[in-house]
């Protein structure tokens, strides 16, 4: 029956891309035998999780979504999901999700698109699932799973969330390992939990936070125990509200829900005031030059030597082995950002472009450090729009990039921030309400994301 249920969801929706249910299962039957020996529990002792198939899993195939790594079995375990099965949690297999984590929509895999477990009041065309952490979004809303991992590298854990009326929190920069889960943008990309609620998010991230000496930029800091911190009483506490975020274009039931959330806020007794972030209309852009140019130079290592996919055509030498692998193993969209990526850190361009991106992106941040001295965290909607249909931006890549306009800036500066459903918009789809916090305070994030529950 278990196999079963999984197997029918995987029909309905694709968010899958292998199932291990037996491997789920083989986690339940060790924590059985261990109460029954009288060991202690882990804190996700038992519970099938979903894991993204952008992080490393030993003995099963991990293909970032991409063709270029089909057929990869990695040797190694990431230390996030290997840190997930040391408290006890079992893989109900590997999530689909846009390729190589480029995308806002999970149109993009290699795999097909995942389709969302919503549809409008009265209406059956397909929507999408958020991306890139859209396999996550669709399995955890569907209850095929009660959580999954996700990765944002500007945004893919709090976007796909928002479309499909579930929770996720990205913590700070460093929090999470990198060890083992496939670069988009190394300067960016931070793993973290998406689950049903706060309370889920917050024993999650514990779980998969923590030093790791094997990633340069983990935070050798003890992980607080977010669970016990949990609070809702927001008295006492400031929320700031960015008036750059009322852009042109926000969707009038966004900006409704965002209202309601500033009256939760203060009914939890919060006081909510008007903050300016002022290079917040730079942010998009300068994401665009940064994750694309660290993009581009991860993404030379996939040579058809060292991983899953070799193209070799008779008589080819190694520059043409190259070239065939690389054509025939990446997607549109991972060539569209090789191509941005290596132009913006071209010798030519590269102070133009490259240079000028991090004098903007150090702005950014003095923006929110300047913000985080008046208050202790940060409200904005998580997307301008509702989820959108599967198709309606996938022509434009520029539409789709604009649906990221309120998560990219928190991701440059590196902060903790969380999305959480926020209602249903006048069509009955699901929105998202964004808080952002101070570096380290995810509790604050958690607790700001709890009063709005
Ligand atoms: N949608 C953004 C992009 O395409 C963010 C993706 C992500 O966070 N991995 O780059």
């Amino acid at each position: 029956a278990f196999n079963a249920a999984v197997a029918g969801a995987q029909d309905a929706l694709n968010a899958f891309i292998v199932t291990t249910p037996e491997a789920a299962l083989e986690a339940a039957a060790k924590v059985d035998a261990d109460r029954a020996a009288g060991k202690p529990l882990g804190k996700m002792a038992g519970v099938p999780i979903g894991m993204k198939d952008l992080f490393a899993t030993k003995g099963v195939q991990t293909t970032a979504a991409s063709h270029i790594l089909e057929g990869f079995v990695p040797p190694y375990e990431s230390t996030v999901s290997q840190k997930l099965w040391d408290a006890g949690a079992g893989m109900l297999g590997k999530l689909n999700l846009d390729q190589f984590a480029m995308g806002s929509s999970n149109e993009s895999s290699a795999f097909g698109k995942v389709i969302s477990p919503w549809r409008k009041d009265g209406d059956t065309t397909p929507l999408a699932p958020g991306g890139s952490s859209g396999g996550s979004s669709a399995a955890v809303a569907a209850r095929i799973a009660p959580a999954a991992t996700g990765t944002d590298t500007g945004g893919s854990i709090r976007q796909p969330a928002a479309f499909t009326g579930i929770s996720g929190i990205k913590p700070t920069y460093g929090r999470c390992s990198r060890w083992g889960i496939v670069a988009f943008a190394s300067s960016l990309d931070q793993a973290g939990p998406m689950a049903r609620d706060v309370r889920d998010c917050a024993i999650m991230l514990e779980t998969m936070a923590g030093f790791d000496p094997k990633d340069s930029t983990s935070l050798d800091l003890p992980v607080p125990d977010w669970e016990a911190g949990l609070s809702a009483d927001l008295r006492g506490k400031k929320v700031g509200i960015p008036r750059e975020y009322r852009v042109d274009g926000l969707d009038a039931d966004v900006a409704k829900s965002w209202d309601q959330g500033i009256a939760w806020l203060k009914d939890a007794g919060a006081d909510v005031v008007d903050i300016s972030l002022p290079h917040t209309k730079y942010a998009l852009a300068t994401y665009y030059i940064i994750a694309p140019a660290e993009a581009s130079s991860n993404l030379a290592r996939y040579d058809g030597v060292r991983y899953g996919l070799r193209e070799l055509p008779e008589g080819a030498n190694l520059q043409e082995m190259y070239a065939a692998t690389r054509a025939a193993g990446f997607g549109d969209e991972v060539k569209r950002r090789i191509m941005i990526g290596t132009y913006v850190l071209s010798a030519g361009f590269y102070d133009a472009y490259y240079t000028q991106a991090q004098k903007v992106r150090a702005l950014i941040s003095q923006d929110f450090m300047k913000a985080f001295e008046e208050v202790d965290v940060i409200l904005t909607p998580t997307a301008p729009t509702a989820p959108f249909a599967l198709g309606q931006k996938s022509t434009d890549p520029v539409e789709m990039y604009l649906n990221d306009v309120f998560s990219v800036p928190a991701s440059l500066a590196g902060l903790p921030c969380m999305s959480v459903p926020a209602g249903l918009s006048s069509d009955g789809l699901p929105l998202g309400l964004h808080v952002i916090g101070r570096p380290l305070d995810e509790q604050g994030v958690l607790n700001a994301s709890l009063a709005l529950e």
